[in-house]
């Protein structure tokens, strides 16, 4: 079922809740693939229902990020959801969601602001203001379906790091679960972006998942200086590739590290013309 109101949510929530079901959530921006609906058939596992959100946030887009052309496919996304078993899509406006006229500046808007030193590295260094939109609206979402249990993909391992720690300071009931990266057989990450790349930049995007592949199996064979580590991927990167970041650290404070364990996460994103790619692997599993 497909519903538009955080009026229509609650009470279709608030009828579960009074059945005694568990409730699970998994927000989304939409453009739903199968990496999004491994969240879904978790979710359909391990909870008696579950509830999707489909909203391209405004507020946790910079300015001169792709807002405006950021692929909107619900109908196809709806299909992609009941497929999985989902119970309910909320597909919210931003004037739902933020109110009328929405003004979207913290000056108008209550935010929710994780803390500076999981926000000042990786995506949040050139995306800044990224995260604190991304808690904004999580946290609106929770407060909307007030679910047991929220799910998240590791392929945003950043977000999903910081949404533990806010979910853990705000002492908020709800239950956060982490789902491993699914991946073309090629080892390109599934993402709603890909469909910004041409065959050939789907191509040049493999160096990502390659030089992560790479640092895990020199780890494994026990190179575990980061310095050295890091510098296995030159061999990979050409001029098409415009690296932003290739970091090594802790999966659970975000901490750099100079010697990595099998809690050490790597961390990339570079540029394939305009689309900027995200990826990362753990370590020690
Ligand atoms: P998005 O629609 O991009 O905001 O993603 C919604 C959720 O799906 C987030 O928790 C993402 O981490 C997760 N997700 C996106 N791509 C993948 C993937 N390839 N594998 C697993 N989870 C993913």
């Amino acid at each position: 079922m497909l519903v538009h109101t955080i009026k229509e949510v609650r009470e279709i929530v608030k009828e579960w809740k009074k059945q005694g079901l568990s409730v699970g959530l998994v927000p989304t921006m939409g453009a739903l693939h199968a990496g999004h609906k491994s969240l879904m058939a978790k979710s359909v596992e391990k909870c008696d229902r579950t509830v999707i959100s489909v909203f391209v946030n405004p507020i946790q887009f910079c300015p001169g990020e792709d807002l405006d052309k950021y692929p909107r496919t619900l109908d196809a996304d709806c299909e992609l959801a009941q497929s999985a078993g989902v119970d309910l899509v909320f597909a919210p406006s931003p004037k739902e969601m933020y109110g009328e006229g929405h003004i979207l500046s913290n000056d108008f808007l209550t935010y929710v602001i994780p803390p500076y030193f999981y926000t000042d590295k990786l995506c949040g260094k050139s995306r800044v203001g990224h995260f604190d939109g991304v808690c904004t609206v999580v946290n609106k979402l929770f407060n909307i379906v007030q679910p047991d249990f929220a799910f998240f993909g590791e392929k945003d391992a950043q977000q999903l790091i910081i949404i533990k720690k806010m979910v853990k300071d705000l002492n908020i009931p709800i239950e956060i679960i982490g789902c491993p990266i699914v991946r073309e057989e090629s080892g390109l990450a599934l993402s709603s972006r890909n469909k910004y790349l041409s065959e050939e930049d789907k191509k040049e995007a493999l160096v990502l998942s390659k030089i992560l592949f790479n640092i895990k199996n020199c780890y494994k064979k026990g190179i575990t200086d980061v310095k050295a580590l890091k510098e296995t991927a030159f061999t990979f990167l050409n001029e098409n590739h415009n690296l932003e970041y290739l970091d090594i650290r802790d999966n659970d404070t975000l901490d750099e590290k100079t010697v990595a364990d099998n809690n050490s996460r790597v961390f990339i994103a570079l540029k394939i013309k305009n689309v900027r790619l995200i990826d990362n692997i753990m370590l020690g599993s």
